[in-house]
């Protein structure tokens, strides 16, 4: 019996050639070539203003409540079903958070119950494109526009995918939003271990946030010789990862599309595979909408309900595979009960998608045959028998 984990990070076997490289050029710290090399491949494929390699998306995230000066009492509307980093950083600033609701059959955001929380206070709309797929980011802008809100993309996992909007425009994701964040820690597409991404798409946070990454001062417009010294000019904090990380990454960006293929083909295998057991058990699979790609960052499954999502994956455990769970709906965490006990809003379709969806193993080495395997066993599983 295969004994077969969640996840197992990919190496292209060009990793430790570039860090060693980087170890012996004689700079380590950040900013130099690995890091220019990954930030123009990211600025050039997706059309982001500037970006900026950080030590995580966390980090980046924090840059961008930074960036868009969040305050004490701010109000910032975000999803409850997402990583705690997406709330931290602005809780960090003490921005107040003002959770939506999911959709009924997709784990992002509702772009139309958002209107309704926006209040003098609202400073920042923060989507987060779950497992890669687009929020409405139509509508988010269009709110943003209305009301003056800045949007933060929270792009952990939405590497290399894009949406389509009205216009018929396609555009990376990450490249819409005012700012956004993305993550290479190892359970993501693309890695460097631990590691992230701010991309700028408005000229109006470029120069500031070169300054915030480089601890509050302006060294790297003194290394562009644009100043003749350098020094503390804002806050900021050490968000750039040394040149190790970004050699190890720019092996995987050489590889993106070898990678991203692989991904999106055992994808579609479990698809095509387990379609009719979903479909007869009435258990939902992820829809991708007409106007999002897929970058097949996960493929999950929604359970009818937490005891079956439960005995499902005992179920794979005891063939050796190995599924999981996530997001405690950030409103019911014990942290956040505690920072707002005025927080009284329900959630169902959060709710439902924190006791119900159930992640299945996911990543470049899974063998097709492993692929079968896994596919085989989820279609010998039958409720009723349980
Ligand atoms: C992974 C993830 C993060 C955090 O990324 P790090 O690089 O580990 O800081 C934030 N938000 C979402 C939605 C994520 O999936």
């Amino acid at each position: 019996m295969p004994n077969i984990p969640f996840n197992k990070p990919f190496l292209t076997g060009k990793e430790a050639h570039y860090m060693y490289d980087a170890v012996y050029s004689g700079k380590l710290s950040g900013n130099g070539k690995y890091t220019k090399l990954c930030q123009s491949f990211f600025e050039q494929r997706y059309g982001f203003k500037k970006s900026l390699l950080t030590t995580s998306c966390t980090d980046a995230l924090e840059m961008a409540a930074i960036l868009i000066d969040i305050q004490a009492g701010d109000e910032v509307i975000l999803p409850s079903y997402t990583f705690v980093s997406t709330a931290n950083a602005f809780v960090l600033r003490g921005a107040k958070l003002v959770f939506a609701d999911s959709m009924a059959d997709n784990p992002n955001m509702d772009a139309a119950i958002i209107e309704p929380l926006i209040t003098e206070k609202t400073k920042a709309i923060v989507p987060v494109h779950y497992a890669g797929v687009a929020c409405d980011m139509d509508a988010i802008m269009a709110l943003a526009n209305k009301h003056g809100l800045w949007v933060v993309e929270d792009a952990a996992q939405a590497i290399d995918s894009f949406y389509t909007n009205a216009k018929g425009e396609k555009r990376a994701l990450g490249s819409i939003g005012h700012l956004a964040a993305f993550s290479f820690h190892e359970t993501k597409n693309i890695i460097s271990g631990e590691g992230g991404m701010l991309a700028i798409n408005d000229d109006r946070f470029i120069d500031r946030a070169e300054i915030i990454w480089e601890k509050g001062t302006n060294r790297s417009a003194f290394f562009r010789g644009e100043v003749d010294k350098y020094g503390w000019v804002d806050v900021g904090s050490s968000f750039l990862p040394s040149e190790t990380i970004a050699a190890f990454l720019w092996a995987q960006l050489e590889n993106l599309d070898l990678i991203q293929n692989r991904r999106k083909e055992i994808w579609k295998m479990y698809f095509d595979q387990i379609q009719d057991w979903a479909t007869n058990h009435e258990v939902a699979l992820p829809k991708v909408p007409n106007n999002s790609t897929n970058n097949a960052h996960m493929f999950y499954i929604v359970m009818q309900n937490l005891n079956d999502r439960t005995r499902f994956i005992e179920y794979l455990k005891s063939l050796n595979i190995h599924a999981v769970f996530h997001y405690i709906s950030l409103h019911k965490s014990d942290f956040f009960k505690a920072y707002d006990k005025s927080f009284s809003a329900v959630l169902p379709n959060c709710d439902r998608f924190s006791e119900c969806l159930v992640r299945i193993p996911m990543y470049y080495d899974l063998e097709t045959n492993d692929v079968l395997y896994i596919s085989d066993r989820i279609n010998q599983w039958d409720i009723k028998m349980q």
